[in-house]
């Protein structure tokens, strides 16, 4: 698969659909249902409860990622306009000095048991520790699959903790789910291990829940831009930006936002749950202590710009929406990964790109003048304008550097007089 297109997003959407499908390979179905009909009523009724029909989002490709070697052509679901062109620019400028580099961990995840009244804390916590291999291999038997894909519990961890409601004992169930996020097997396996953990402890087991704290599921990527393409001033811009969100939580907590526009946006693509990955982002930001970017940059010894993040990936491509949702089954198609990890890994460089390209435009020309383009069009379906007319009032908005709903209005009718 080649990614590198140059003036992909002048073609049209059809056009950009034909040559996506058949770089990926996809089926006609494939590629009618990301054109067309996407999911329908019936299958979205066997998905969530009280059905009355589905919300479409728009499916954007980005071009240009080179990660680890391999071309990518990455779908990203986003209704915010720039993000998809933001994150292929970085990637363009990335791919120059070898692209992203990634690395990603085991994809072990940690089910939480919640042990209380307990009269001896320590002595619970060495029964439990004292008895791993059991509590391992009653969890076990809850997935004989995952066990036989090389998956399933591995370790047992366990910490007592100062609550509101006194002392409790956390067990920590590790367990490495392979390609599924891992929610629905690891809240099984959690439960099934309650009543042994009460029968070792003495106390009484309250909940039993995935954490979505991965932090032994995580991505990181690493990629270089030239201070040749992107000039010594912007190097020093983007070292300012970051030096602003590691000492400003006000800041930090857009730095991240502007990560997840970028991760978020294939998470939903491939039909996993944003909310656990939005969740591990930002409590990982903020762990150990003290809320912080997710990516960090510094200048190597010529004087390029390094970017690096670290973020946890519960990611699948079994079960959840991946697996029944026509649209994501497609998107995965088109990342042609093969494994949970490798997903993780394209999601932590998309994250790295989003955040280079907003700290590259935020501290050089700022956002508002790519946005406002954007955005321009989205003002002009507002004011009315019919789709032969929505690039004119846009392109007009945006010259005038007038980008509000009543000039637009005024364009659209100035037009429809002429
Ligand atoms: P799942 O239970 O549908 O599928 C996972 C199962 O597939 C495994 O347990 C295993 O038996 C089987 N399997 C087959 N091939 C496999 C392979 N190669 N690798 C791994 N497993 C394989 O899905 P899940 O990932 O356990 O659950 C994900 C869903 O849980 C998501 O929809 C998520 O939204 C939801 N959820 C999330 C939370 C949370 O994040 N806190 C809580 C509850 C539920």
């Amino acid at each position: 698969m080649k990614s590198r297109i140059p003036g992909f997003y002048k073609l049209s959407a059809e056009e950009r659909l034909k040559l996506v499908g058949e770089e990926a390979e996809l089926s006609d179905e494939e590629t009618e249902r990301l054109g067309g009909t996407g999911l329908t009523v019936e299958q979205a009724d066997r998905m969530i409860e009280n059905v009355i029909g589905t919300i479409e989002v728009p499916l954007g490709v980005a071009t240009n990622f080179l990660i680890n070697g391999v071309d990518r052509l990455v779908p990203m679901a986003t209704e915010e306009p720039s993000v998809v062109a933001a994150s292929s620019n970085a990637a363009r400028l990335a791919r120059r000095l070898g692209g992203f580099t990634v690395e990603v961990s085991e994809p072990v995840m940690i089910g939480q048991i919640q042990v209380c009244n307990i009269s001896d804390a320590g002595a619970a916590k060495k029964a439990v520790l004292e008895h791993k291999s059991e509590i391992i291999r009653v969890a076990n038997e809850q997935d004989p699959v995952l066990v036989k894909f090389g998956g399933g519990a591995k370790d047992i961890e366990a910490r007592v903790i100062d609550t509101l409601q006194g002392e409790m004992l956390i067990v920590h169930l590790l367990v490495d789910c392979r390609d599924a996020m891992g929610a629905n097997a690891v809240n099984t396996m959690a439960e099934a291990a309650a009543p042994m953990i009460e029968e070792l402890t003495g106390g009484r087991v309250f909940l039993r829940i995935i954490s979505n704290l991965a932090v032994h599921r995580t991505a990181r990527a690493e990629a270089i831009f030239s201070k040749d393409d992107i000039g010594p001033d912007a190097v020093e811009g983007v070292l300012n930006a970051y030096a602003f969100a590691a000492s400003d939580p006000y800041r930090c907590a857009t730095h991240n936002k502007g990560i997840m526009n970028g991760v978020s946006a294939v998470v939903l693509a491939t039909g996993n749950d944003t909310r656990a990955i939005e969740a591990g982002a930002h409590t990982f930001a903020a762990y150990p202590e003290g809320y912080k970017p997710l990516t960090r940059y510094w200048k190597n010894d010529v004087g390029d710009l390094v970017g690096a993040i670290e973020l946890p990936v519960a990611v699948g491509l079994i079960g959840g929406a991946t697996a029944v949702h026509p649209v994501a089954k497609a998107c995965v198609k088109i990342l042609g990964v093969k494994t949970a990890s490798e997903l993780g890994g394209i999601l932590a460089a998309v994250g790295l790109a989003q955040n280079f390209a907003a700290l590259y435009a935020l501290s050089t020309e700022g956002i508002q003048r790519g946005h406002m383009r954007l955005h321009a069009r989205n003002i002009a379906v507002m004011a009315g304008a019919p789709t032969e007319l929505v690039d004119k009032v846009a392109q007009q908005l945006a010259d005038e550097k007038k980008v509000r709903l009543d000039r637009a209005r005024e364009i659209l009718e100035e037009l429809r007089k002429d």
